[in-house]
């Protein structure tokens, strides 16, 4: 079976993933941070007291790697100001308190046969599309390479290896033509015959969901692949490795081997961006762990996580952790006042049982954490040099290589933060302090 170097193999816990996707109520309040992309921040272009619809554009993408944001719901702008991102920091944010009526905008739907790429790209930068995988990377630009790119395969992203998550599986089974469509439109803007689904054999359901005839292509070629059952297999590098058994080089993108990489929510969210006219407001998310009713839910973007756990029939047990994504890449929160952002999947609560601190002890030498690393890296090293300082040496190991995926830390012995020691080497390399 197709598979990668290194990679884990962590309790998968995907206990929500036959629970349909439920709908939540609207939110009284969103909050929508002009920072919920990679790239530049977007502009606001509402003023406090304007009253919105829902789908509204409310703040414009400001250059090329930078995305559109459009109101979540119908309300009242009441505040424009610094608030609190999942991701840790505060950044500015467009507050709209909700009238509960959510009235949209007319959404004028395409007709896909009669678009030219240009224009399909055009009609997913309006409607504000990023990843919807965790990277939020803008999709208008995955979808321009440069021109001496020859882009040859494009590969769905429906592995979600991260343990509890299940918001992707739901969508590739309950909205499945529109997953399907969604990728037929990105192969006609790089056009490319080559299509590929890849989903991890822990999800037999959504496998055969995807290979009915149903969807079959006759213009193009699409082959679902089935992959092995291990962490990082979503990692874009590794699912190229593993599906078409090309190397993505240090410090290069998938684009260089010819190949671009899209998230299966991502692909729905284009069909109804073309199909439907409709700007990307919402996505589904999966709660999981310890609150009364873990589900899949479709919630709109500025909700808020403590509307969301009420939800849920709120906290169960003993919590104490509560992750904003996935246990292993996932940030832990603070605060349930932040808000579900573009590139948010989940929300994992964990007790104090499952979520124990390990005090470090020192390194054994067991070399697990280098058998592990799916990107090659020595992790032991990289860390005892940023302990020790020892600041000259650390390029000559590629830190930045490193994808904080977590799997050197999740087997060390020791419990050394080998991660947050990488994530340290990688940001004094990126602002130039060593
Ligand atoms: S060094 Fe980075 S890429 Fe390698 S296992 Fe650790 S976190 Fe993952
Ligand atoms: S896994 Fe931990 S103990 Fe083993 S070599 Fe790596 S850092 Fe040292």
């Amino acid at each position: 079976m197709n598979n990668f170097i290194g990679g884990v193999h962590p309790p998968e816990s995907k206990f929500t993933s036959q629970i349909l996707t439920e709908e939540i109520p609207l939110p009284k309040k969103a909050v929508v941070p002009l920072s919920q992309h990679t790239g530049s921040p977007s502009k606001p272009i509402v003023s406090v007291g304007d009253e919105v619809k829902t789908g509204q554009l409310i703040a414009e993408a400001t250059g090329f790697i930078s995305a559109n944001l459009h109101s979540p719901v119908s309300g009242k702008v009441s505040g424009i100001s610094s608030r609190l991102h999942p991701c840790g920091y505060n950044f500015d944010s467009i507050i709209i308190e909700s009238d509960d009526k959510d009235e949209t905008v007319e959404f004028i739907p395409h007709n896909p046969e009669k678009l030219f790429p240009n224009e399909i790209v055009e009609i997913i930068k309006n409607a504000g599309i990023v990843g919807l995988g965790g990277a939020a990377f803008p999709t208008h630009v995955k979808l321009s390479p440069p021109k001496e790119k020859k882009i040859d395969s494009v590969i769905l992203n429906g592995c979600e290896c991260e343990p509890y998550l299940t918001c992707d599986h739901r969508v590739m089974i309950e909205e499945t033509e529109k997953v399907v469509g969604g990728l037929k439109l990105i192969m006609k803007v790089l056009d490319v015959k080559n299509g590929f689904i890849a989903i991890e054999d822990n999800k037999e359901d959504a496998i055969e969901k995807m290979e009915d005839g149903r969807w079959k292509m006759e213009d193009v070629q699409v082959k679902v692949v089935k992959l092995k059952t291990k962490y990082p297999q979503g990692a874009e590098k590794q699912l190229i490795k593993a599906v078409l058994k090309r190397e993505v080089p240090s410090g290069k993108l998938p684009m260089d081997v010819g190949c671009v990489v899209q998230n299966v929510q991502t692909a729905k969210a284009i069909y109804e961006a073309v199909y439907e006219g409709k700007p990307l407001y919402e996505r589904v998310i999966t709660v999981a762990g310890s609150v009364k009713r873990p589900g899949n839910l479709k919630v709109r973007i500025g909700t808020s996580l403590s509307e969301i756990v009420d939800y849920c029939g709120g906290f169960e047990g003993d919590v104490k952790k509560v992750i904003a994504g996935g246990p292993m890449m996932g940030i832990t929160q603070f605060t349930l006042d932040v808000p579900v952002v573009k590139g948010f999947s989940g929300l994992v609560i964990l007790t104090e049982k499952e979520s124990k601190f390990y005090e470090p002890s020192n390194c054994i030498r067991c070399g697990k954490c280098i058998d592990v690393c799916p990107m090659g890296l020595v992790p032991t090293v990289i860390s005892r040099m940023v302990e020790k300082e020892r600041y000259k040496e650390l390029k000559n190991y590629n830190p930045l290589d490193c994808m904080e995926c977590g799997c050197c830390a999740y087997e060390c012995p020791a419990k050394i933060h080998l991660v947050q020691n990488i994530k340290l080497a990688k940001t004094l390399i990126q602002q130039k302090k060593i």
